[in-house]
């Protein structure tokens, strides 16, 4: 059994292909389901963060594209029409949980200019106070690869780090790390723990890629790299799993657990 009782703010990251069908358009259902596990979280008395991938399949969708366009232009338009869509459908469901939300778009460079990042922390900790969860994504329109964090699963641990979250939580469509490829080799098992993130750590993670969203497994890596350096705790599970969230706090060692560097060597 894991014991989150100590886990007073919590970061969660949904990533494209949890949260949409299998033809790219959003899976309602599933929007709904976060939405409720995510307020549940909070009325538990939580901090709680999302970080949300789905702006651009949500675009695709809505501009009726047969499939992800491969052109920067094309994937930063498809994200300026999908994430007022998303926001709209997460708008929604929170709503119906009686659950306030906020909206946040993040470029790598406000992490690391001082001024900017007081900013940001200081609006996440306003939005704390104010009991809303805030709906994190990177501003696409504009994200560049001098400026952006490349994908939403580094996004989300550099913003573990700024709200100094105890915990990070990646949902993805993968049960955790297994030491290869599950794909390649079924038999390969899953790791429940991993205390250091070592070189064999790293080639475990191989290249996995799906087709919906940016990350694969390697960025996961990178993120409980960024993440454990901060002395925050970081797990990959399934978000297909029934209740995941509600299992996860309740102690059930579900997915691959890293474990944060001691905070006064982080
Ligand atoms: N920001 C992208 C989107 O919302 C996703 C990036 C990622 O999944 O890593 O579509």
């Amino acid at each position: 059994m894991r014991d989150f009782s100590r886990v007073k703010r919590v970061v969660v990251k949904i990533g494209s292909s949890s949260i949409t069908h299998e033809n790219g358009r959003l899976a309602l259902r599933k929007i709904d389901l976060l939405a409720k596990e995510l307020a549940d979280l909070h009325n538990s008395g939580r901090d709680v963060v999302l970080v949300s991938s789905g702006a651009i399949a949500a675009g695709v969708s809505a501009l009726h594209l047969k499939k992800k366009p491969s052109r920067t232009a094309q994937k930063q338009a498809a994200a300026a029409v999908g994430q007022g869509a998303l926001i709209q459908l997460y708008e929604k469901f929170f709503l119906e949980y009686r659950q306030s939300i906020a909206q946040i778009l993040l470029t790598k460079d406000v992490m690391d200019e001082p001024c900017q990042r007081e900013n940001a922390m200081n609006t996440f900790e306003q939005l704390f106070a104010y009991g809303v969860i805030p709906i994190v994504n990177e501003n696409d329109t504009i994200a560049t690869d001098e400026i952006g964090f490349g994908d939403n699963d580094r996004l989300s641990a550099y913003v573990a780090a700024l709200v100094q979250a105890d915990l990070l939580i990646l949902l993805s469509d993968i049960d955790g790390l297994y030491t290869a490829d599950p794909a390649k080799n079924p038999e390969a098992p899953m790791l429940k723990e991993v205390r250091e993130i070592t070189g064999e750590v790293e080639a475990m993670a191989g290249s996995s890629h799906s087709d919906v969203g940016t990350g694969g497994m390697i960025t996961k890596i990178l993120a409980a790299q960024i993440a454990t350096e901060a002395g925050i705790d970081m797990l990959i599970a399934n978000a297909a799993e029934p209740d995941i969230l509600e299992r996860v706090f309740d102690g059930e060692a579900l997915g691959t657990y890293f474990y944060g560097k001691p905070k006064d060597r982080a």
